[in-house]
């Protein structure tokens, strides 16, 4: 599978060292994920492509993936953009296309399909490159970290679960992820996501019997020496184990809290 990585320019507090986006050249080459419309990133994508991309697909909502699209728009206005909806998060000045799980994008190198994968975001998408086994996981999975879960945000920590086990069905060979490197061992990857979150998931029915109640509560006993500019990220990671947990009748919200159900 031949891609060319582009980098967004847009290292930040969220982002880390910025965004991969990536395109497939060709007769009608195919952009992976818009960037934040900085200059930088357009000269570079002009070189990949001289007159564009045919099609921008834009794996999920967030800023640092859908917020160029208007500059892209701009710029290459003959490009169709084609995400999953997310109404209350979509830039409106672009056209977007329908997206659904099982689409077929056709590139130089063969088709793509599409893999609805919510849980980060309820929009989000990796593409399926079956013929060599590489995913471009976008948001779905990260070197030497692990993947934030809005919960109050449109994150799904269930969801999120469900979409790891259905890319590992898939037994991919290498991921293309939007921030850090190429993950070479996927599964082994994903394996470790699936005990690092059964394992938090334990930390939070512990701190519940222990006698915390509330997210800030649990986060402080679980997340010991945070500092306090992650706190917000960490309690959004509790809450959406909570939330899962409720969903799997371990835990219900009362006046006083959270509580775990003996
Ligand atoms: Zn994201």
């Amino acid at each position: 599978m031949f891609s060319v990585p582009v980098h967004a320019a847009n290292p930040g507090p969220f982002t880390g060292t910025g965004n991969w986006t990536y395109v497939i050249p060709g007769a009608a080459p195919v952009l992976i994920d818009a960037g934040v419309g900085k200059p930088e990133h357009l000269s570079a994508l002009a070189e990949a492509m001289p007159n564009g991309p045919a099609v921008v697909i834009v794996t999920h909502a967030h800023s640092d993936h859908a917020s160029g699209a208007p500059a892209l728009l701009e710029r290459w206005p003959a490009a169709v953009f084609r995400k999953i909806a997310w109404p209350e998060r979509d830039v409106s000045a672009v056209p977007w296309q329908a997206l659904a799980d099982g689409d077929v994008i056709e590139t130089a190198e063969g088709p793509l399909e599409v893999i609805h994968t919510p849980g980060h975001a309820p929009d989000h998408v990796v593409l399926w490159h079956a013929a060599s086994r590489t995913i471009f996981g976008a948001d779905l999975m990260q070197l030497g970290n692990t993947v934030f879960i809005p919960a109050a945000h449109g994150g799904d920590l269930a969801a999120y679960l469900r979409s790891l086990k259905r890319v590992r069905a898939l037994s991919p060979l290498r991921v293309l992820p939007a921030h850090g490197p190429a993950i070479e061992d996927p599964v082994g990857l994903i394996d470790h996501y699936l005990s690092h979150r059964q394992q938090r998931e334990t930390q939070v029915l512990t701190a519940l019997e222990a006698g915390a109640a509330t997210v800030e509560t649990i986060t402080a006993r679980i997340y010991i020496g945070l500092i306090d500019t992650l706190a917000p990220l960490a309690q959004e990671n509790v809450l959406a184990h909570l939330v899962k947990l409720e969903t799997d009748g371990l835990v219900r919200r009362t006046t006083e809290g959270w509580k775990s159900i003996e």
